[in-house]
């Protein structure tokens, strides 16, 4: 049975979030029906309720770092049950039947549904996100919380941390890896812990001195100011891998000579061409690659759950009230907040 509940929604890409109520479907034979405790606050989330990247359709709830707690459970469930710890991330459906999805790249497939702003396979519904009481989601894409891992600070391993992950494993990361982080933010701050957590030497590459204490203080054994010649020339020729955080236009040629050869720069936060164009002199020559990285398929995100749960590692966080996110977008857009906001989906209740 369909239900309907309280949410934040944008109605247009020049008004503030505000309350909104939503249509849940009822559970399908396949579906985990799940009521929101927290939900991280990504970037992705300001930018598509802005409308900043063309696509967004009115009205729209962002929110895919989603963690909840199983409410209802449809007849061919058979993984989860009512009271399980859960989390949704990104996706909620794909094809089932493609390359990507054999592999277990889902974010891959030419059909994958975004959990916001997406169209259900199904019914046609635009599907919206975590800012709500209430999700119903397909089991294939409910993923197990490890016990004892703290909920709030897990929710942005949905995102942010599947996001730094899938290429610390994709390139082989482990023990004796010398990675780099480009960026100290939501993205950033989950690189170093995940890097350091599987065993790397970490160097943080960063424009303000000022965060070197806080670096350290999540494992990085380095840091480098990126303004200073003298500095990265003593790490030229330095890095398996560089993962490369940075949300905005940057120039990312300085990174390349401290590549070591085969290493590779991955995009993981900036879509969109490269100013100064990049130049192949570098990666040629010395045998180096520059790629990217989107976010990461489902059997990658419990690999990354059940790791984090094994070595006690969650996203560092402020908690909010659903009805201080528009404040957060603005304190989001100074990097204003160490280093995700998470709201606490209990403050919804105060809505009518
Ligand atoms: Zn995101
Ligand atoms: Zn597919």
């Amino acid at each position: 049975m369909n239900s309907n509940v309280r949410a934040y929604a944008a109605a247009s890409a020049a008004t503030p979030l505000g309350p909104f109520r939503l249509i849940r479907r009822g559970a399908r034979k396949d579906d985990v029906e799940i009521e929101i405790l927290y939900c991280g606050v990504c970037h992705s989330d300001l930018h598509t309720a802005r409308n900043d990247w063309g696509w967004t359709t009115y009205p729209i709830v962002p929110g895919h770092e989603i963690i909840g707690r199983v409410a209802s459970v449809g007849a061919d469930v058979t993984g989860f049950k009512v009271g399980d710890h859960v989390g949704v991330g990104c996706m909620v459906d794909s094809c089932g039947h493609c390359e990507a999805c054999d592999e277990g790249h889902e974010q891959h497939c030419p059909e994958s549904t975004y959990t916001y702003g997406g169209v259900d396979r199904q019914d046609g519904q635009r599907t919206q996100g975590g800012y709500s009481e209430k999700i119903v989601v397909n089991q294939k894409f409910v993923l197990r919380v490890p016990d004892g891992l703290d909920l709030k600070g897990a929710a942005p391993l949905l995102c942010a941390g599947i996001t730094t992950w899938a290429p610390l494993k994709n390139y082989g990361v482990g023990p004796g890896s010398k990675v780099a982080v480009v960026g100290l933010g939501g993205l950033g701050h989950m690189a170093i812990k995940l890097a350091k957590a599987l065993g790397a030497e970490v160097t943080l590459f960063t424009r303000s001195a000022g965060k070197e204490a806080d670096a350290r203080r999540l494992g990085a054994d380095h840091i480098v100011l990126s303004t200073d010649a003298a500095q990265m020339a003593a790490v030229a020729v330095r890095f398996h891998l560089i993962v490369d955080t940075v949300p905005y236009l940057h120039d990312t040629n300085p990174y390349i000579p401290t590549l070591r050869f085969k290493g590779t720069l991955v995009l993981v936060g900036y879509l969109g061409p490269l100013e100064p164009a990049l130049n192949s002199m570098p990666m040629v020559i010395g045998g180096k690659a520059v790629a990217g990285s989107l976010i990461g398929g489902i059997p990658a995100t419990q690999e990354m759950l059940d790791f984090c749960g094994k070595h006690n590692i969650t996203s560092d966080i402020e908690v909010i009230n659903m009805q201080d996110i528009n404040d957060a977008y603005e304190r989001m857009l100074k990097s204003d907040v160490k280093y995700r906001f998470v709201i606490d989906m209990a403050s919804l209740k105060q809505e009518a």
